[in-house]
């Protein structure tokens, strides 16, 4: 007879017993008490996690959102008429995940990586889980890259920055959607090879659409298409007639595609349109798992539902590979309301707003961006120099035409310098309007921004200054295509420079046709 040591029979057992938790725990089982409107109350359970993948029969699965004294609340993906009540429900001791990698680009999915463009199955290894904790502040750095968007007036005056959370908030019908999608056509610029000597890394853009039409989303998807940004941009959906689960979790999903990036050193943008419509699911979801209701009857989390997901963006320090998340949440207001329960919470949340009005838009100033309110609070850091420098005084002179605009409509008794003031503002205001999918790269925005603030289109009819500040490019670039490089090449605008685009200005007055 061998003798055997009492720790060691210690040790035998709770080895046994070690492998019999485990064993407990995936099989550890419930049955379901109530099930209706995709939602499902399962007794049992006890040591389900929440966010825990369930499964159901006939290959129905829950997400566990509700842990309660005696039971668990869980909404349902799949067939739900299927589950009926009694049903045995299994856990599965993992949290709802997502596929992530290079092979999502250029795809279009559900929120729980399902093909929707009809391309077959997503080939990749790498599974991530769709809520994750944001990183705490020494796995940061300061937002310091520019991530540009193409658009002039953004880019110039409320200058975004990698890592960095920039809410696009307006009323319905203002161009909020083509602002996100400017940006994501304007990161083809960051993948040519050109980009890549100067130094400049590609950003991988994500789409979320949630409880939009399937066929805004469609158009959507053909005009990225149509620009080539399919290449490096993944988008998904949960349409406006997708259950109320998916549309809650797709942000979440957008945010774990752009997060394999972002911890592989590289850079990603994630368009989340729009959270207003995710908040709603949220409170669908929760109102049937019977949570009570607060104020405009959303839950009391509310906040966090926003704030866990928009915290996941960041400039990650150099130690982890100073990757980053830049995240362009949309927001949608009634009436302009932004004091409205979810317009204030994802204001207070981002890093500032880009301000969108049905009155500008009306009036054609598109894109309809309220200079006056918009702000960037980190960008400007993010800017380049060049930029920085000629834009400097284009918002307050903006802002003060504004003002000034109003009096100008009761009469002519104005003195020189308000006559200046709102003679610069006209052109400034025409020189910034845009159309959509021509993104503007940033050397050409210096020169065009410079033409106005300086001064040089002062005599140009309002009228003209589109056709103006096109025949100026034109000339420039085949006359003196240095300017553009060298602002490119050293992100300044040196003393030299300016003397040329102002000699090249000159000239191009003398042979420019006034339309007046
Ligand atoms: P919704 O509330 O329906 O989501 P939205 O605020 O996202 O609307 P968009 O769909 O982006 O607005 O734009 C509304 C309309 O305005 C579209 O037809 C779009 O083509 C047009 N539009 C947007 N921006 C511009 C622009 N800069 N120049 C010209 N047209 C524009
Ligand atoms: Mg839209």
């Amino acid at each position: 007879m061998v003798d055997i040591r009492p720790d060691e029979i210690t040790a035998i057992i709770r080895k046994q017993l070690s492998g019999y938790e485990s064993e407990a725990v995936i099989y550890e089982v419930g049955t379901v008490l109530q099930v209706g409107d995709g939602i499902a109350r399962v007794y049992g359970l006890s040591k389900v996690m929440a966010s825990e993948l369930v499964e159901f029969p006939n290959e129905v699965f829950g997400l566990v959102l509700n842990l309660e004294e005696d039971s668990v609340g869980c909404v349902l993906f799949g067939d739900c008429s299927l589950v009926k009540e009694g049903d045995i429900v299994k856990r599965t001791g993992k949290v709802a995940s997502m596929p992530v990698g290079e092979a999502l680009l250029g795809r279009v999915i559900n929120p729980l990586g399902f093909p929707l463009d009809g391309k077959g199955i997503i080939e990749t290894k790498h599974f991530l889980p769709i809520e994750r904790k944001a990183l705490g502040v020494l796995d940061r750095s300061p937002v310091k890259e520019p991530l540009q968007t193409g658009i002039t007036a953004v880019d110039a005056m409320i200058p975004i920055g990698r890592g960095q959370r920039e809410l696009i908030i307006g009323d319905r019908q203002t161009g909020k959607t083509a602002v996100a999608i400017d940006a994501i056509i304007n990161q083809k610029s960051t993948h040519t090879e050109e980009s890549k000597k100067l130094g400049i890394n590609p950003v991988y853009c994500v789409y979320v659409a949630v409880g939009q039409k399937s066929s805004t989303v469609a158009q959507v998807v053909a005009k990225l298409h149509e620009h080539g940004a399919m290449d490096y941009t993944t988008v998904i959906t949960a349409s406006a007639s997708d259950p109320a689960p998916l549309q809650f979790i797709a942000p979440y999903s957008g945010a774990t595609v752009g997060e394999y990036f972002r911890d592989s050193g590289r850079h990603s943008l994630v368009i989340y349109d729009d959270l207003t419509k995710q908040a709603a699911a949220y409170r669908e979801l929760s109102l049937l798992l019977r949570r009570p209701p607060g104020r405009e009857a959303y839950p009391g989390d509310v906040f966090y539902l926003h704030s866990r997901l928009l915290e996941r963006s960041s400039k990650l320090s150099d130690r982890l590979g100073g990757g980053s998340l830049t995240a362009l949440p949309i927001i949608e207001t009634q009436q302009g309301d932004v004091s409205a329960y979810i317009p204030t919470n994802v204001i207070s949340i981002t890093d500032g707003q880009i301000y969108l009005e049905p009155n500008l838009f009306n009036a054609g100033v598109r894109p309809a961006i309220n200079v006056g309110i918009s702000v960037s609070r980190v960008g400007g850091s993010a800017q380049i120099k060049a930029l920085r420098k000629v834009a400097g005084s284009l918002k307050l002179d903006l802002a003060q035409y504004r003002e000034l605009e109003a009096f100008a409509k009761f009469g002519s008794d104005l003195d020189s310098s308000t006559l200046n003031t709102l003679s610069r503002g006209a052109r400034l205001v025409e020189l910034l309007k845009q159309n959509q999918y021509v993104p503007i790269p940033i050397e050409k925005q210096v020169v065009s921004v410079f033409l106005g603030t300086s001064g040089l289109m002062d005599q140009v009819p309002v009228v003209d200054i589109k056709r103006y500040e096109k025949e100026f490019h034109e000339y420039a670039e085949m006359r003196y295509k240095d300017i553009y490089s060298a602002i490119r090449e050293s992100k300044e605008l040196k003393d030299d420079t300016i003397n040329t685009i102002k000699k090249a200005a000159a000239e191009l007055s003398s042979t420019f046709k006034k339309s007046e």
